[in-house]
């Protein structure tokens, strides 16, 4: 079998349209129809949709096409591209069309869409952490289960969930956004669905929205892809050439992402007592339970984590005081980021910093994050400290 880079860089290319090394860039909206008449079929003779005939780039195109087989050989599962991760959450609640959603914590972003389905359709949610809760769980109601956890980077038990919903009947979906492959791979558990923001790190350069969804079941396969078309959610023209163009170095960013930030968490644990404002560190790479061994293949960890400082005024200060990470939101991308979540997750601890490590040197990572919260404290501890003297 070929390696993950081999079938990443080639797996696209039965439908490359000229012989260059990277496909063009294509933004065409409409496609011409052959020019050989007798291979003109009335749409009423048609049968089953079939995305490999490029009409109307709301249908299909050729770069999505390309993305979606490159990404195919690396999920095992049929990929169906869509222009956001939620519209491949809407995609995805569209097409079960539960009675029922057991959903934990996830990403705000799809909490939005499910209250959109309460009210619009009479969802009914039911807390995944719940027995009681979850004991309502019926035939084709659907279960959310986000892990690595959004902000901390932690494991769920996705085998424990996976066998809950099924002994009711319902299918399960796992965001797998936070722990692409080859970090994790949630159908070995058995689960139904995968969906990633591809926003993150399939895109991997802050500069493409997107996300798909992953299925084993080809029928269900064509119904999403028939659904997409009505839904008017395929990714864009130029987003599916900047993911052909990130789909090259997927293997090599995610692996040392993963890396760096394991070793950034592993500098912190260990110094714990050197460092006066740092209260708690939260990652995957930390956990001891044994299912996580299961889920962090070959030990590869979430490249996110999160940290508690001891007071909110430390936390909002903390991210002027780095050299290499950009305070924003968002993660996935080459360059690492910090961010207050705060600023953007309304039930997030006013202490909280999520990091999303990049690609960039990680003793470089590790010198600029040990500086920098010593600065802090010389700030907030030492500086209140003098002020009282004065
Ligand atoms: C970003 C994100 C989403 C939403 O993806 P978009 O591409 O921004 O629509 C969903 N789930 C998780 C875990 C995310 O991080």
């Amino acid at each position: 079998m070929t390696g993950i880079s081999t079938n990443l860089i080639h797996g696209g290319d039965k439908y490359a349209r000229v012989h260059d090394v990277a496909p063009p860039i294509n933004i065409l909206t409409t496609f011409s129809y052959p020019l050989d008449s007798s291979k003109l079929v009335k749409a009423s003779d048609a049968g089953d949709f079939n995305v490999d005939e490029i009409v109307y780039s709301r249908l299909s195109h050729p770069n999505g096409l390309m993305a979606e087989a490159a990404i195919s050989t690396l999920t095992g599962g049929n990929v169906v591209l869509y222009a956001s991760g939620l519209a491949a959450f809407l995609a995805l609640i569209t097409h079960v069309n539960p009675k029922r959603l057991a959903i934990g914590k996830a990403y705000h972003g799809v909490h939005g869409i499910s209250k959109i389905w309460e009210r619009n359709h009479g969802l009914e949610i039911l807390d995944l952490y719940d027995s009681a809760s979850i004991d309502k769980l019926q035939p084709g109601d659907l279960v959310h289960l986000e892990t690595p956890l959004n902000p901390t980077g932690e494991h769920y038990d996705i085998q424990y969930y996976t066998d809950l919903a099924h002994s009711k009947g319902a299918v399960i979906l796992i965001d797998s956004t936070f722990s692409p492959p080859p970090l994790q791979d949630p159908f070995v558990f058995g689960v139904d669905f995968v969906m990633h923001s591809a926003t993150k790190y399939f895109g991997g350069h802050s500069d493409l929205l997107a996300g798909m969804l992953i299925t084993k079941d080809t029928n269900v396969y064509q119904k999403l892809v028939e659904d997409r078309v009505y839904l008017g959610s395929n990714i864009a023209n130029l987003e599916s050439s900047l993911l052909l163009r990130s789909l090259k170095t997927f293997e090599l960013r995610v692996l040392k992402q993963s890396e760096n930030a394991s070793k950034i968490v592993a500098f912190l644990d260990s110094n714990r007592d050197k460092f006066k404002v740092l209260i708690k560190i939260y990652h995957g790479s930390l956990q001891k339970e044994p299912f996580v061994t299961k889920q962090a293949i070959n030990g590869y960890h979430s490249p996110v984590f999160s940290i508690d400082l001891k007071d909110e005024e430390t936390a909002k200060l903390f991210p002027s005081k780095l050299k290499y990470f950009h305070h924003a939101t968002s993660l996935g991308g080459v360059e690492s980021l910090i961010e207050w979540r705060a600023l953007s997750d309304e039930h997030a601890a006013p202490t909280l910093l999520r990091v999303s490590v990049g690609v960039e040197n990680v003793d470089d990572l590790i010198a600029d994050i040990e500086q920098a919260l010593l600065a802090a404290e010389v700030e907030t501890i030492n500086g209140k400290l003098n002020l009282v003297g004065v």
